[in-house]
């Protein structure tokens, strides 16, 4: 069968043909793979910049955001049938007995950083034919979802922050009402993270670099959120034109603009870092001021890595409810779609939000 993979040490990207995975255990499921999307990680991992092959390999199958349908299951496997709809889990546990997280089925707490990633780290991704996986790293996706399920991985990110964000405001000793948010970002995860607020009443702005009047500022104000360009207003002046934000959700990947909009959080307010910056150059800031914000304002800064089954299960739900809110916004997400043969071109694609290579209807 086919596969999209990298090999680093060659710097190529390149289709393979590799055989047909068989399953191994009572517990596994096999998965003909429907639809993989394109995240700025795989192109990280395409520009050779992040990422691991499989140990004692030279490549590594790309792809990590996966939706497929079972073909078979095994004798042991219980919640799955043939014909289902399944998101694939991305991380798998390390092997230490020590990592409490890992032990506990929550590998995107891992302790030792010794898991691996389907497509990304160490273990072969999704964008090819088939794929055998065990029943616990696949979470069954309704059919009324089918043709944005490919959304269920980055969403996973969205709904775990939302998780954590939720147990951080009962600090408060009074109801969190009248919440305004601040999303820094119009990618998939930005939008996705935008939707996630509108849908619990916040009152949202998105800003990013995109235009006003350009298709993810209408998007955005399509689904009842606020756009605001940074071609119209630099960072530094972010804060006076909306004003201050309880909660600023960061998905740009980049340090400069994340503790940039610093001066943007309200009092007690909460802000995630969800972006993974490719960069490690110095960059100059007044770090003493963000500090002394921080203290003085009773702030939380927390960051959050999607991966946990309980987070694709979350993520499942959210996408049910935005499919209901929002139809459009939703489906207005997923901008291109193409074959296997072409993800070289949709890696290279700047333009759109979302790209999905398409591999069985
Ligand atoms: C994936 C995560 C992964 C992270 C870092 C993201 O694109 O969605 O599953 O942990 O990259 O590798």
């Amino acid at each position: 069968m086919r596969a999209m993979a990298v090999f680093p040490g060659r710097r190529e990207l390149r289709m393979i043909d590799v055989p047909r995975p068989m399953r191994r255990n009572d517990h596994d499921v096999t998965v003909r793979m429907r639809e993989v999307g394109i995240c700025g990680t795989d192109r990280e991992i395409c520009a050779f910049d992040y990422g691991a092959p499989v140990p004692n390999s030279d490549r590594l199958v790309l792809g990590h955001e996966g939706l497929g349908e079972v073909v078979d299951v095994g004798p042991a496997v219980q919640t799955l049938s043939p014909g289902d709809l399944v998101a694939l889990t991305v991380r798998r546990p390390c092997s230490s007995p020590n990592c409490v997280a890992c032990r506990a089925g929550r590998q995107d707490f891992c302790v030792t950083g010794r898991f691996k990633e389907r497509g990304i780290a160490g273990a072969d991704g999704f964008m090819t034919e088939f794929v055998v996986e065990e029943e616990r790293y696949l979470v069954r996706v309704p059919h009324a979802l089918a043709d944005v399920g490919v959304l269920v991985e980055p969403l996973t990110i969205v709904a775990k922050a939302a998780v954590e964000l939720e147990a951080i405001l009962r600090r408060y000793p009074w109801e969190p009402l009248g919440l305004r948010a601040l999303v820094l970002g119009a990618g998939p995860i930005g939008l996705l993270a935008a939707m996630m607020f509108v849908a619990r009443d916040v009152e949202t702005f998105v800003y990013s670099l995109e235009p006003a009047d350009g298709d993810r500022a209408r998007l955005t104000r399509s689904f009842g959120g606020h756009y605001v360009s940074a071609r119209d207003t630099p960072l530094e002046q972010l804060s006076s034109r909306i004003g201050a934000a309880h909660v600023v959700f960061e998905a740009v990947g980049t340090a400069k603009v994340a503790f940039g909009a610093l001066p943007c959080l309200a009092p007690n307010g909460v802000f995630i870092l969800s972006g993974v910056p490719a960069g490690d150059a110095p960059i100059e800031m007044n770090l003493d001021g963000i500090m002394r914000d921080i203290v003085l304002k009773n702030q939380v800064v927390f960051g959050t890595v999607n991966a946990s089954r309980s987070a694709f299960e979350a993520s499942v739900r959210q996408l049910e409810q935005f499919l209901g809110l929002f139809p459009d916004a939703i489906r207005g997400l997923i901008t291109h779609r193409a074959k296997l043969d072409d993800a070289p071109d949709l890696l290279r694609r700047a333009d759109g939000i979302k790209q999905v290579v398409t591999l069985a209807a």
